[in-house]
């Protein structure tokens, strides 16, 4: 059977849910689900129910990581405008590789949209460490002036509608330093999902149209969009069965093969896998290289969800899909952790 080999990939969005909702994910089920994907370091974002908004939180944070992760965890550190004095000592970390800002609401109680507290944020975050957004439409816009106006390196988190993309193709054209992801389910779902799935298509943000998804697709292969990140973010059935569904989705343990179903329906290049899921990433995010690490696939056809999955939450909205790939093997500096699709190490 024909194999293919890739370098250890890099998912800079995940929501692992440790402090404080370790019933849907903890460091140690989300890093499984990172491994079964062919992930071998993801970056953790601070909107949990303790937000990572101090380096109190954070180190919290790290510590619970040393214990139970399987794969290197960094992190994102958070801000709700007013923890700018945190700042200087978050920035110089090296554990912490951005700074997330959230526009619009979410998961979560980090929301700023009073425009003199970002501003604060934009003039306090002195370092090229990159401020990620979640922004969409007209927010977009008023974070894509701030990073100018304050030299900020900006990086649009799970870009979802045409117009969006169209920005920072401007912006990029002005020559701002904007770099933006996207998630799977918004390069692969519509609208009409919500409809088949219900609460197991519901996240922030929205599907989008089928235009949108055009788009999306159009920008990610241009290079317009750099990469590709999964914002895994579980919640149990029973959650998303109640009457009020929480937002998010799980993503770790599928996107790879979806990239390369994305390679089989004809609009992406296999030689961009590797460039969206790990040469880019570790460019924006400055990410020390791993040695001696590969993830080594089969191809064949294969369903998803067929051997079951490793994130706590149980299930995907793309279950059943096939896809022509799965992980065989993974080594992270020169230690295997799975082999023959089954883990059997952590770091
Ligand atoms: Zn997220």
């Amino acid at each position: 059977m024909a194999t293919i080999t890739l370098p250890g990939l890099i998912d800079v969005h995940v929501h692992l849910r440790d402090p404080g909702a370790t019933h849907k994910e903890d460091f140690e089920t989300g890093t499984r689900a990172a491994l079964k994907g062919g992930f071998t370091r993801v970056i953790d974002m601070p909107n949990n129910s303790e937000p990572t908004t101090s380096i109190r939180a954070l180190k919290k944070k790290k510590r619970l990581v040393a214990g139970k992760a399987l794969i290197p965890v960094g992190f994102h550190f958070g801000t709700n405008g007013k923890n700018t004095s945190s700042f200087l000592a978050a920035a110089a970390d090296e554990q912490v590789f951005g700074l997330k800002l959230y526009c619009n609401h979410t998961t979560g109680e980090m929301l700023i949209e009073d425009l003199g507290l970002l501003e604060k944020v934009f003039e306090a975050w002195e370092t090229d460490k990159p401020i990620l957004v979640h922004a969409e439409g007209v927010q977009l816009a008023a974070v894509i002036s701030l990073a100018q106006l304050y030299g900020r390196r900006l990086h649009v988190c799970h870009i979802t509608q045409a117009i969006e993309v169209e920005l920072v193709a401007r912006a990029k054209g002005k020559g701002i330093g904007v770099t933006a992801g996207v998630c799977p389910h918004h390069l692969f779902m519509s609208g009409e999902w919500r409809e088949k799935l219900g609460p197991y298509a519901l996240m922030k943000p929205p599907l989008g149209t089928k235009k949108d998804m055009q788009a999306l697709r159009k920008g990610l292969t241009s290079g317009v969009i750099d990469i590709v990140e999964t914002d895994h973010a579980p919640h149990t059935k029973k959650e998303k069965a109640s009457k009020v569904p929480p937002y998010g989705v799980p993503g770790l343990d599928t996107a790879l093969p979806l990239m390369y179903r994305a390679v089989d329906e004809g609009w992406f290049e296999e030689k961009g896998i590797r460039t969206v899921l790990h040469d880019r990433p570790r460019e924006l995010f400055r990410i020390p290289k791993q040695i001696k690490t590969r993830v080594v696939l089969e191809t064949g056809s294969f369903k998803i969800g067929d051997d079951g999955y490793e994130t706590k939450c149980g299930w995907s909205p793309f279950d059943g899909w096939d896809v022509p790939v799965r992980v065989k093997s993974v080594m992270l500096e020169g230690k295997t952790l799975l082999t023959e699709g089954k883990i059997v190490g952590r770091k």
